[in-house]
């Protein structure tokens, strides 16, 4: 556990248009592949009460993806993009300046 406790001071709200992939389940490939790069992404289960819930890491490019699975109402899986870490940062300074 890290010794650092996350308030619920809300900083600022951030608006992003994230890209939802959907997953193609019929292929022979187990692997599934980064959208930016087609490099194969590696999945963990952050929540074990949600198993078709996934996060979904490019290890050559860097992007995080969601797995959905659980709770939509679609035949197939999507992956969603979630913002990049310099999109973040680049919202960050936006802000910042704003308030100086
Ligand atoms: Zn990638």
């Amino acid at each position: 556990m890290l010794p650092f406790r996350a308030t619920n001071r809300r900083l600022t709200t951030f608006a992003f248009s994230m890209s939802a992939y959907p997953v193609d389940t019929d292929t022979d490939s187990p692997l599934v592949e980064c959208p930016a790069c087609q490099e194969p992404l590696d999945f963990h289960q952050p929540d074990e009460t949600q198993p078709g819930n996934l996060l979904g890491v490019c290890l050559a490019c860097q992007r995080w993806y969601l797995w959905i699975q659980d709770g939509l109402e679609l035949e197939q899986p999507l992956l969603v993009e979630l913002p990049e870490w310099e999109q973040i940062r680049r919202k960050l300074l936006e802000f910042e300046s704003e308030c100086a």
